[in-house]
């Protein structure tokens, strides 16, 4: 026998799968009934009413059977438990950091951060802050700088790396506000706010150059680290033969610290962690860490959250896992885009963002397209996905109102959750709602808090 070697075009899931969950159908008539008894707000609903939820990335993938078998296996000891010195060695061994403090998700360990560097008068560079980030930093008195590419601000243009820094501005930045006012530079890997955009390893270089000549901190927001390392592995010059683990450690080797949620790529429901170099901040850090978040060997983890992150930080760096992740977004991103749909481009590593401008120019941004948008998918096709446009960013502190820069609908996957058919699914169901959007309506608010009102507006179409 002579076989040639088999090398397959369908980059297949690669798990099987031992436990399901079901999920529910439910009819148009029903589905119209649900959405209206909503507010016609998605964040609403109840998720036993959803078939394919999108609406976030974070905290709902699927564990492995390893996890499963080392969170039965765990210490839930109060202090100095063994989950927490096992969870310790797998972020020393992937970041490089000396201390690691767990907090209970990403958002705390910014919070321990910020109020532990940061104060009135101070600004932090970044490429993008996410959204908590952001909250923490002006929390703390302290203005947030997002100094992203250009090209990371249109949708239509075509760059490998569209969530690189500005190094330019960022040393203009340095230049007007003097080092004593910058307490940290950060840069989010991949850029979540900037539709998953990966940073390269010669950005992070650069950045950290920068950083170290003027003597300022440089820290990663590391939520998807594993995703930017595949991402640099694919796309930059001198990583092809490198492994995820060996770009991930480089990528960290440039910084001080990072902070993490355990919920994108620690592959795990809950967690997060601060990991930094420096002694002095550390203990700074793990005192507040007792009074916010728990004992610094638990931070507000259980030991088997903390046995779950151990395990899936190395489980989001396997090549196996983060070819089909990748992959899986990009297949959905071309289903849509050869159908004509116009969405941010490259796709990113954890989602697909719908242009909703383009498809619904007869909505205005203060009618809300991309909410339409999303409602209407869900109408069509039982799909949650999330609105980023006029609702989540148009109500301004005084009350007033104004459009967002961009009309966007983001369909973010969970992590080892849906097959290849559900996403068949899922882009038929879209392309089906394309092919009648000219039917779709503009949504005035009826009812909504003051601040972050997208999880809580209720809303009506304007008929
Ligand atoms: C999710 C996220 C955070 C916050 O993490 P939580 O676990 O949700 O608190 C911070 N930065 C980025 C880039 C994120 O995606």
């Amino acid at each position: 026998m002579n076989l040639k070697d088999f090398k397959s075009e369908t980059i297949i899931e690669p798990f099987r799968i031992r436990s399901v969950e079901p999920i529910r159908f439910t009819t148009m008539d029903e589905r119209k009934k649900l959405l209206r008894d909503a507010g016609y707000n998605p964040f609403l609903l109840k998720a036993k009413n959803v078939l394919i939820d999108l609406l976030t990335d974070s905290g709902t993938g699927a564990l492995s059977a390893a996890q499963w078998s080392g969170m039965i296996a765990s210490d839930e000891s109060y202090a100095g438990s063994e989950s927490f010195y096992r969870f310790e060695a797998a972020v020393q061994d992937i970041t490089g950091f000396k201390h690691v403090i767990p907090t209970h998700q990403g958002r705390a360990a910014e919070n321990i951060l910020f109020t532990t560097i940061a104060k009135k008068g101070d600004v932090i560079p970044n490429n993008t802050h996410f959204d908590t980030t952001r909250a923490h930093v002006e929390h703390n008195g302290a203005v947030a700088l997002d100094l992203v590419i250009d090209e990371g601000k249109q949708p239509q243009t075509i760059h490998p790396f569209k969530g690189n820094m500005n190094t330019d501005k960022l040393e203009a930045v340095i230049k007007e506000y003097g080092r004593d006012k910058i307490p940290a530079i950060m840069l989010t890997t991949t850029n979540n706010s900037g539709g998953g955009q990966p940073v390269s390893m010669e950005n992070v270089k650069e950045v950290s150059s920068i950083a170290r000549k003027h003597k300022i901190p440089f820290y990663i927001d590391a939520c998807r680290f594993a995703e930017n390392s595949w991402f640099i592995r694919m796309r930059e010059k001198g990583y092809e033969e490198k492994t995820p683990i060996e770009i991930a450690k480089e990528m960290f080797s440039y910084a001080d610290g990072c902070t993490m949620s355990a919920k994108k790529d620690g592959m795990s429901n809950i967690g997060g962690f601060l990991a930094l170099n420096d002694d002095e901040l550390a203990k700074k850090s793990r005192s507040l860490t007792i009074l916010t978040e728990g004992f610094p060997t638990y931070g507000g983890m259980a030991g088997y959250d903390m046995e779950a992150v151990a395990i899936g930080l190395y489980e989001s760096l396997d090549e196996g896992y983060l070819r089909y992740r990748i992959r899986s977004t990009a297949y959905l991103g071309e289903k849509l885009s050869n159908a004509g749909i116009s969405i941010v481009q490259p796709t990113g590593g954890h989602a697909v963002y719908i242009d909703a401008r383009q498809m619904l120019p007869h909505i205005p941004s203060l009618q809300y397209p991309a909410w339409s948008l999303s409602n209407a998918l869900y109408l069509t096709g039982g799909i949650r996905a999330v609105e980023i446009g006029s609702v989540m960013f148009g109500l301004q502190p005084d009350g007033t109102e104004k459009p967002a820069e961009m009309e966007l609908v983001r369909l973010a996957i969970p992590r080892r959750v849906y097959t290849q058919s559900h996403v068949d699914y899922l882009a038929e169901a879209v392309i089906h709602t394309y092919h009648q959007s000219d039917q779709l309506k503009g949504y005035k608010v009826i009812s909504e808090p003051a601040v972050l009102r997208h999880f809580s507006a209720r809303l009506e179409p304007i008929e």
